[in-house]
């Protein structure tokens, strides 16, 4: 799989009308292989979180962002099936409290950054804070203007505390929104997924859709790239999700701490 293709190169234009969201070119295999291809890199997935937290060195920060129906939580329950709920959290960022309110926007979030060996998912995040709060006029345009330099000087400060920052947009297309929104009402086991409010921004689709393009464009650095991810298909969003995280693991280079010395000569009595 040649992921590349979805990481958003810095200072790059981005037309998200050029980014198919049905896309599934990368992978080579029938759409019916895909269950046994997830598999493969869960189970691969698992080995390395385990060597991270083993490790206890680095750190993994992993930020999804998408329109409602978009799948975050379905990327949590399956590109994070069977991975140590030890050392994975997520960390999903609702409309402020007053009290964080009363904080500058990145007060909560930073709470929230992981620990040496932590793998921490951001559902939502401090990209709300250039999204909602720019198409919803929150805050004047000259306070959130500025937001894209604050979030990649403290990204970057992140970074080189060592955590690996990924971040994902899942993207979809509004037809796609509307069947998923459609089943939501169809099934009563999804009504509870259901928002009325979730129309009212379907409304705004334009202006989310250009908030997304300019924050992928001020905000895809080298040390906290965007990844693009085509998402109608969810299998295939699953495939580019977990197929990243990997490769982004492995080149750590982890190793298990190295082991008390004379192990080999103990005997348990
Ligand atoms: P989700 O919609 O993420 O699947 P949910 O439906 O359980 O989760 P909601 O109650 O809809 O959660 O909370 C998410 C809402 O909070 C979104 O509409 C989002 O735009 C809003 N939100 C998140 N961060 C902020 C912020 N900084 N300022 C204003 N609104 C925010
Ligand atoms: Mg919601």
């Amino acid at each position: 799989m040649n992921i590349d293709r979805y990481r958003v190169k810095p200072n790059s234009k981005v037309k998200l009308a050029d980014w198919d969201p049905g896309d599934d070119s990368q992978f080579d295999g029938d759409k019916k292989d895909a269950p046994k291809a997830l598999e493969k890199l869960t189970d691969r997935l698992e080995e390395l979180q385990e060597l991270l937290y083993a490790e206890s060195k680095h750190k993994l920060l992993i930020v999804l962002q998408a329109m409602d129906t978009g799948g975050k939580d379905g990327v949590i329950r399956h590109v994070f099936d069977g991975v140590n709920p030890q050392g994975v959290k997520v960390a999903a960022f609702k409309a402020p409290t007053p009290i964080e309110l009363s904080h500058d926007y990145l007060w909560r979030i930073h709470q929230h950054t992981p620990a040496r060996g932590e793998i921490v998912i951001f559902n939502r995040s401090h990209y709300e804070d250039v999204l909602v709060v720019r198409v919803h006029n929150l805050v004047p345009e000259d306070v959130w203007r500025k937001r894209y330099d604050q979030i990649n000087a403290f990204e970057e400060m992140l970074a080189e505390e060592g955590v690996t920052i990924l971040k994902f947009y899942l993207h979809i297309s509004k037809d796609e929104q509307k069947e998923r929104l459609q089943e939501r009402l169809d099934d009563p086991a999804k009504h509870w997924k259901f928002s009325s409010g979730d129309l009212a921004e379907r409304k705004r689709w334009p202006d989310y859709m250009a908030a997304y393009e300019e924050m992928l464009e001020r905000t895809s650095t080298k040390h906290a790239p965007w990844f693009v991810v085509p998402a109608n298909r969810k299998w295939y969003r699953n495939l580019v999700i977990s197929h990243t995280v990997i490769g982004a693991l492995e080149e750590l280079k982890m190793q298990f701490p190295a082991a008390e010395p004379g192990l080999d000569k103990i005997v348990i009595e």
